[in-house]
């Protein structure tokens, strides 16, 4: 008998608008501040957010991920 309805939990990641800085890392303009949530999941789709939220700054174009705020 198949199942689809499938709780579990998992991680939850929204990009902020806003700034974006300079990476250290590739010198590509491309990082943003991002925020990670533990989220309880219904099927997949976050429901209640659980745990506390993780900050830092990612780099879409190398993919490095730093906890402080870049300078430029
Ligand atoms: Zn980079």
């Amino acid at each position: 008998m198949f199942f689809c309805l499938v709780f579990g939990v998992d991680k939850f990641k929204r990009k902020s608008s806003g700034h974006v800085w300079t990476c250290p890392n590739c010198s590509a303009k491309d990082v943003y501040l991002v925020k990670n949530n533990d989220c309880f999941t219904f099927c997949f789709v976050p429901i209640i957010p659980c745990g506390g939220t993780k900050q830092y700054y990612e780099c879409f174009t190398c993919g490095r991920v730093n906890v402080y705020q870049p300078q430029y």
